[in-house]
Parts: C-alpha cells; sequence; structure tokens
C-alpha cells in the first residue's frame, strides 16, 4: 500500500475558489430566480483580441499541413520567435532580459505552483499575507516551514522584510492579488537588499503588471538594481490578454542566477529548471505560441489595451462607490482588484454571506487570502460593465441599510 503525502491534509479541505462555489450553489438552489451578479474569481470575461485569434487559427491551419506541421518543439522552453517578443516587450519599457532566460509555458500557476521542486524541503518560505494561495498552498504540500510578512492597512498592503527574520525562499506579487497594491521601486530595492544579505531567492510574480498606469511604478522586479542576483519572475497573458482559456505565460530566470550546493558547487538555478521542466513539461501548444505572439505586435498591444481599459473604468467605478461611501480601499488604479474594508468591522466571510443574501453578489472574502485579509474583502473589475454598475447600486444601498 502507498504511503500517501500527509502533508496534504494539512492544507484547508478546499481551494477558495471551490469554498465559495459551493455556497453560490446552495443559495442559487435555495432561490432558483436569484439574479447572482459575480465579482468573486478574478477571470476575464471579454473575447480574445481579433489579431490574436487569426494568428492562432493561422497557427492551426499550419499543423494541417505537411510542410508547416509541427511535433514536439526541440527546446520545450517556447519558440524562438515568442521569446524574442517578450524580450522586446520588456525592451519597450526599459527591461533588459535576453529571450534565451525566458522559459513559455501554460500559464503563471503552474511554474508558480512548480518551481518549489529545484529548491530543498529544508527552506524557511516567506509569504506575504495575504496573498495568491498557490503560494502557501505549494510550499505545505513539501512540508516546508512557511512564514508570513505582513500586509495591513497601516503598510498600505505591500508587506516590508524584517531584517532580525532569516528567510530562503521570497514571494512577492506586484501588483498584488488580492490587495491590488504596488510596490514602489525604493521598496523592490529593500526587499533585494534583503534577499541579497540572506542569500535568498525572491519568486516575484507580475501577473498583473499590464494593468500598471503609473509609469513610475516598476513593472518587473529586473527594472530594480541587483534583482539579477536574486530573482525569479514569473508572468502570464491571462489577464493581460484574456489567456486563462488560452494558457499561456512565461518565466524569466537570469543566466547569472545561482545558489551554492552543499558541496559548495555553484547551481544554475535556470539550468535546474530546464532539467525539471525537460522531465516534467513538455511545451504549450503552437497555435497558442502563436497566439501569444500576436498580443505582442504593435497592433496586439492596441488591441489588448482596449480590453485593459475596460477592466479599469470597471475598477474606476467601484473605487469611486467605496469613495463615495468612505470606505477604505487600496487597489484599483493599478490593479484590477479593489480590496476594501468590511463596513461595520464585520468579518469577511460574514459580509460574504451578507452580500450574497441581500444584494445577490459574490465577491471574494479576505481571509480566504490569509489572517490578514479578515475584516476584508475582493472585488474584481473583470466582469461585464452594467453589472458592475448594477452591482455597485446594489452595494451602496447595502451599506445604507447597514450603517
Ligand atoms: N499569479 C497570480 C497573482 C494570479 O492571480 C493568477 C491567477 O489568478 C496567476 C498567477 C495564475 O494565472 P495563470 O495560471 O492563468 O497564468
Amino acid at each position: 500500500m502507498p504511503t500517501v503525502n500527509e502533508n496534504f491534509l494539512k492544507l484547508e479541505k478546499n481551494y477558495l475558489f471551490i469554498n465559495i462555489a459551493k455556497k453560490v450553489k446552495a443559495f442559487t438552489a435555495a432561490h432558483p430566480d436569484a439574479d447572482i451578479i459575480r465579482m468573486g474569481i478574478g477571470d476575464v470575461t471579454l473575447p480574445i483580441a481579433p489579431v490574436v485569434i487569426d494568428a492562432m487559427k493561422k497557427g492551426a491551419d499550419e499543423m494541417g499541413v505537411k510542410e508547416t506541421f509541427k511535433g514536439y518543439e526541440d527546446s520545450g522552453a517556447g519558440y524562438d520567435f515568442l521569446r524574442n517578443a517578450v524580450s522586446d516587450y520588456y525592451k519597450s519599457f526599459g527591461v533588459d532580459v535576453l529571450p534565451e532566460e525566458i522559459r513559455i509555458n501554460d500559464g503563471a500557476k503552474s511554474d508558480c505552483g512548480n518551481i518549489v521542486d529545484i529548491f530543498g524541503n529544508d527552506n524557511t518560505v516567506l509569504i506575504t499575507d495575504p496573498a495568491y494561495p498557490v503560494y502557501v498552498d505549494t510550499n505545505k504540500m513539501n512540508g516546508r516551514n512557511v512564514i508570513y510578512a505582513d500586509s495591513n492597512e497601516e503598510n498600505g498592503f505591500a508587506a516590508m522584510p524584517d531584517f532580525n527574520v532569516h528567510a530562503d525562499i521570497i514571494y512577492l506579487c506586484s501588483p498584488n492579488n488580492p490587495t491590488g497594491s504596488v510596490y514602489t521601486k525604493q521598496q523592490l530595492k529593500v526587499w533585494i537588499d534583503y534577499a541579497l544579505k540572506n542569500n535568498a531567492v525572491i519568486i516575484f510574480d507580475s501577473a498583473y503588471e499590464a494593468f500598471i498606469t503609473q509609469p513610475e511604478l516598476p513593472r518587473s522586479i529586473f527594472a530594480i538594481e541587483g534583482a539579477k542576483k536574486c530573482a525569479i519572475e514569473m508572468c502570464s497573458l491571462s489577464k493581460t490578454a484574456g489567456f486563462t482559456g488560452m494558457r499561456c505565460g512565461y518565466t524569466v530566470i537570469p543566466s547569472g542566477l545561482t545558489f551554492k550546493a552543499s558541496d559548495g558547487s555553484d547551481v544554475s538555478i535556470a539550468q535546474l529548471w530546464g532539467r525539471r521542466q525537460g522531465s516534467k513539461f513538455n511545451g504549450v501548444s503552437y497555435p497558442v505560441q502563436c497566439a501569444a505572439a500576436a498580443v505582442f505586435t504593435e497592433e496586439g498591444q492596441k488591441q489588448i489595451h482596449k480590453n485593459i481599459e475596460y477592466y479599469q473604468e470597471n475598477a474606476r467605478i467601484i473605487s469611486s462607490t467605496m469613495e463615495k461611501l468612505g470606505i477604505k480601499y487600496t487597489g484599483g488604479i493599478n490593479s484590477p482588484y479593489i480590496w476594501f474594508k468590511c463596513p461595520n468591522n464585520m468579518g469577511s466571510w460574514d459580509f460574504f454571506d451578507l452580500m450574497l443574501s441581500k444584494i445577490e453578489v459574490v465577491g471574494t472574502p479576505g481571509q480566504g487570502f490569509g489572517k490578514n485579509g479578515d475584516g476584508w474583502f475582493r472585488l474584481t473589475a473583470f466582469g461585464d460593465r452594467d453589472k458592475t454598475i448594477e452591482a455597485m447600486q446594489r452595494f451602496e444601498k447595502l451599506v445604507a441599510e447597514i450603517k
């Protein structure tokens, strides 16, 4: 009989969004006529840009012709045309990343979760709290010691390191899911100094970089000096270009990033990750890589930014409602998420139940992202415009009723 990985038994029973889905399902079963507006799960709703779809169709057509058919891709790291396009994209906002430092993947979740494979289980892992649940779950699955850096109202939900505490692996996400806060260049420099002092690696999740509107804010950790000596960056086309159902992202590992093995030898992290991927991942489909490359063309950027602006306007509608009601919030400006304090100091699951039962609006309870999320709540701007407006009208009425 196989033994099981009992670390899994110590995890929260269900992934956050499954818990929410269950509650919503029970509510709809009891109220079949309910007009529910979903602002919980961070999934996009607008269709993929035409230029991207055309590129995918062209790629699919090539697969049906002997001369252009593609089987396994040699490197498994992505076609050169896409790695070059990503490298040029980084250049467009002033960051130097070489094509060979980029690996194409099927979205940021896989790499965020799988990167744990190449680091020992005896590492201490530092995660900002609240956080995207994948960081905590995937480390706990391997029995790692996870410690937290508090993001809270006092620090504007931008946790900073405590130089008296040691960590080996650090997860940062900016713009942040769930809080929408964005680290400044100065704040990221402090994290890099902390990582270098501790000989630690930073896993930097920039899945929402395309939502940054303030040009002084960094869209990549590699915009900051020293990052190439300590950081890995993971990005995704899911929210940038509507690829949640298409699946494509990329991870950047600097060529010179090394750590010591127990025998004192230098180990290249890019090589180790390449070795891991070589055994466990066979690359992203050719048509999807064609589609992804189209995102980075001039026309692609124009078209995807139209969608991003639509979501940004939704975010403005939500934020201005919070302002009007005097509710504290973060996010919304450089992020598709609005993170607000539950009225009347309610707990976040209580507020979830109240919103669902009274106004039939679904959001995400902050507590699901970590202990500092209790009393806070996340709404997403990825919905339909009219429904976002309607949800905010219902929200205003609810707040007026309970105040
Ligand atoms: N990172 C963050 C912070 C996210 O919020 C998400 C998705 O919601 C992901 C990564 C994963 O995105 P995907 O796997 O769709 O690229």
